[in-house]
């Protein structure tokens, strides 16, 4: 089975992947704006009617900006654990609130969607509530962990698993050690529920390396 999986954006100005066989997708967070997607989609020659659901990891503004247009106004099912769900309805950055497109999941229990089974696990971070998602498709494994402070032992065994790796790097300590932000986003940065640095995620990578894992992508 032939899997595309294509990072439409990451990072502060909005987090967006898609993962996709012949016949459907689905994408993780929806951070862009449609018609961003959409343009993505029509560049990369991918069919928009293709995304069977939209899983979100957190409900920070730069992870849910397009969720209630893609769920209410597109019809696509939104699966999420319900503490992010009323996360998502809360935010100032979501105009479109969530009603009939939402799916409740809980974590680390799998779910089965068109050609994937996705399994949501608890990561360290600090929104509502934070998942990562692991997703099987035709015997391949692909993790998602994009924004976290630290590894914990369930990150660790699904990072483990994975033959596709997505995981967060998000910052240089001695540029934002030196850097223009203030003193409590640097502490909110490089705390435990904040983000992973370049050099944690390279040690943690260098020291758990399995032969398994064929790809990483580098969530920023
Ligand atoms: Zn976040």
């Amino acid at each position: 089975m032939k899997i595309k999986f294509l990072s439409l954006g990451s990072g502060s100005s909005g987090n967006c992947y898609y993962l996709g066989t012949e016949k459907n997708g689905i994408l993780i967070d929806a951070g862009i704006g449609i018609r961003n997607v959409k343009k993505i989609f029509k560049d990369y020659k991918l069919d928009f009617s293709t995304i069977k659901a939209v899983f979100i990891t957190h409900d920070h503004a730069d992870h849910i900006k397009a969720v209630g247009n893609l769920g209410e106004k597109y019809g696509i099912p939104v699966f999420t654990t319900p503490e992010i769900h009323k996360g998502i309805n809360k935010s100032y950055c979501v105009t479109e609130k969530l009603s009939t497109s939402v799916n409740f999941i809980k974590k680390e229990e799998s779910v089965e969607v068109g050609d994937f089974k996705i399994t949501a696990f608890e990561v360290p971070h600090d929104g509502t509530d934070n998942v990562g998602y692991c997703i099987e498709i035709d015997g391949k494994v692909f993790s998602f962990l994009t924004d976290l402070g630290h590894i914990t032992e369930t990150a660790a065994k699904y990072i483990k698993r994975a033959d596709y790796l997505i995981l967060e790097a998000n910052y240089d300590d001695e540029m934002l050690a030196m850097g223009p932000y203030p003193k409590y986003l640097k502490e909110r940065i490089a705390g435990p529920n904040g983000h992973m640095s370049n050099r944690e995620t390279a040690e943690f990578l260098a020291e758990n390396f399995q032969a398994n894992l064929k790809y990483i992508c580098s969530a920023i």
